[in-house]
């Protein structure tokens, strides 16, 4: 784990009164390069973090906005991609620690803090859409590259018999070796 996001993004939960406590952290480009396998290399999201604390439980409600820099997968330009979004996570007080399923997990109550940095990452990951293009402007049209669009176009057309044929010279060639082999 990376020490300066366990320093900043922590939860200190020891000493704590029970009930309502909130927490705000920023999630910025360095946060995502802390991560080497970071879909997201750059962004500037903003964590609020409502916790609820009895004596054996902290209920964790994150709320999360901001925007992302991805790439676009039409046009691989990067773009910005807004997010939004709640998370909900059960953290409960023990021994030794433990990931009961998605959303609750065991922590050492000894540590006295909790450092979220794994699940922001995690949560903000999970936010990205399957499909992320460029939006479309106010009359329908793509906001892509433009010269990335007009590409693909050319592409789209000329690409499609070649492929085929391609897929029919392996295909007899397999067919070839089969015969061969018997
Ligand atoms: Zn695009």
């Amino acid at each position: 784990m990376c020490v300066r996001n366990a320093e900043r993004y922590k939860i200190p939960f020891k000493g704590l009164k029970e009930g309502e406590h909130t927490f705000d952290f920023e999630i910025d480009r360095s946060f995502f390069e802390s991560f080497e396998r970071s879909e997201i290399k750059e962004g500037d999201l903003h964590a609020r973090v409502n916790m609820q604390k009895t004596p054996r439980l902290l209920t964790l409600e994150f709320h999360i906005s901001g925007s992302v820099r991805i790439p676009c997968d039409r046009c691989l330009d990067e773009f910005e991609m807004p997010l939004s979004f709640r998370e909900t996570l059960f953290v409960k007080l023990g021994e030794r620690f433990e990931e009961e399923s998605a959303n609750t997990i065991i922590i050492r109550e000894e540590d006295g803090a909790f450092v979220i940095s794994q699940y922001l990452y995690e949560f903000v990951h999970l936010a990205l859409p399957m499909r992320r293009v460029h939006p479309d402007d106010e009359n329908g049209h793509p906001t892509c590259n433009p010269f990335m669009l007009k590409k693909l176009k050319e592409l789209s057309v000329s690409v499609d018999p070649k492929e085929t044929e391609m897929t029919d010279q392996r295909w007899s060639a397999l067919k070839d070796y089969f015969k061969n082999a018997n």
